[in-house]
């Protein structure tokens, strides 16, 4: 019986990821992938709202005591020229949904055909977050500010995301910080330019930026603890005129990663405070502009243990694994991570047909995946 629904589930959300895969969205503009979410619930009897203008909310199990189980899956494609040649290719030159965020909606579509069925089972309601815009400017914290969270109040999350280093039908966990708060800074560095002959008279905006580059490799080697991962990358350096001339400005702009939520407060403060401070010594003004990105993500450790044992009973032992080591890339499901238990799924898109990772221009996950993930995602929510 079981058997027989997953079956009928599974060419559902192929059908329904090819045609969102069709037509990649990007950031909070996404109202055709809405339009596909929102026709889908309709067919389920599923009640929804929309949140954000772009966003979706659905609730199954509203009678249900007991707070509400959360499940978010993003929307938004990437700025990519697809190269797979899939029959169901992006059909907007330019945009493709590199980062498998077609196969979460899917998943979490397919969790939610299983759930309707199961409604009168459910413990407690279940919220259905459908986001756009998690490669940025960030769809979670509008929608936690439009009220996700609030009605019904929920107490657990878990989201999903592809991973391209793990194969199709296994999921991978990991407990504690384990992804990064990117912030991205530009820094203008100001001198005063003169004859390249006469440095005496002039403030060298050249030196004291290079300065301020080398000196903030420190805050990694000398500042945080050796055990946590911290990445301070300058992306760029521009200035001067030419061989014989002392530049009076140069530009730096750069990010600066971090895992631990504890350490990101002071290690900013550190890096704004050595720039300042390495540009005085040099004579040079410095303006720092500092665009704060996501916070860490922390997956809650007794949470997380909770979903691994229902995992490893639902889907068998060797289906799920412990990942040993964090991301230092981003996520904006931090911001839900942050306000109640929360956790990741990492389902494995590895297959036979499989060229290259996530983000890349031949990014083609393998289908089999929307069936681990979108289970995955209803045993937790009828188990936990
Ligand atoms: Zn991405
Ligand atoms: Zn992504």
């Amino acid at each position: 019986m079981e058997q027989d629904m997953w079956q009928q589930i599974e060419p559902w959300m192929q059908e329904i990821r090819r045609k969102i895969h069709r037509f990649p969205e990007l950031g909070l503009e996404t109202p055709h992938t809405q339009g596909i979410i929102e026709e889908a619930l309709d067919f389920l009897n599923i009640r929804h709202r929309r949140l954000i203008t772009t966003g979706v909310a659905g609730i199954i199990g509203e009678d249900a005591q007991g707070p509400a189980m959360l499940l978010r899956a993003d929307m938004d494609a990437l700025p990519i020229l697809e190269t797979t040649q899939l029959p169901f290719s992006s059909e907007i030159p330019g945009r493709m949904h590199a980062c498998g965020h077609d196969t979460h909606t899917a998943m979490l579509l397919g969790a939610a055909y299983y759930l309707k069925q199961h409604e009168s089972q459910l413990q407690h309601p279940v919220v259905l977050m459908f986001q756009p815009g998690e490669e940025g400017p960030g769809g979670a914290l509008p929608m936690i500010e439009a009220g996700i969270l609030d009605d019904p109040p929920v107490s657990r999350a878990v989201m999903v995301h592809v991973d391209s280093d793990l194969p199709a039908g296994v999921i991978g966990l990991f407990s504690g910080p384990a992804m990064a708060s990117p912030n991205d800074f530009a820094i203008t560095v100001r001198g005063r330019g003169g004859h390249g002959a006469h440095p005496d008279k002039t403030v060298d905006a050249i030196v004291a930026a290079c300065a301020i580059v080398q000196a903030c490799q420190t805050l990694v080697s000398r500042e945080e603890d050796p055990t946590d991962p911290l990445v301070v990358t300058f992306g760029t350096i521009c200035g001067g005129y030419r061989e014989n001339v002392i530049a009076d400005t140069v530009e730096l702009t750069g990010t600066i990663r971090i895992l631990s939520p504890e350490h990101l407060e002071k290690t900013l403060a550190r890096f704004d405070s050595f720039v300042s401070q390495i540009a005085q010594a040099y004579r040079a003004q410095v303006d720092i502009r500092m665009q704060r990105g996501y916070p860490p993500l922390v997956a809650d450790p007794a949470f997380t243990a909770q979903v691994e044992t229902v995992l490893a009973e639902q889907l068998g032992q060797g289906s799920v694994v412990m990942l040993a080591r964090p991301s230092m890339g981003a996520e904006d499901f931090a911001y839900i991570a942050e306000r109640v238990p929360a956790t990741n799924l990492h389902v494995g898109v590895v297959g036979p047909n499989f060229v290259t990772g996530i983000h890349s221009a031949g990014f083609n996950p393998d289908e089999r995946a929307l069936r681990t993930g979108a289970e995955a995602f209803a045993a937790i929510a009828m188990t936990l």
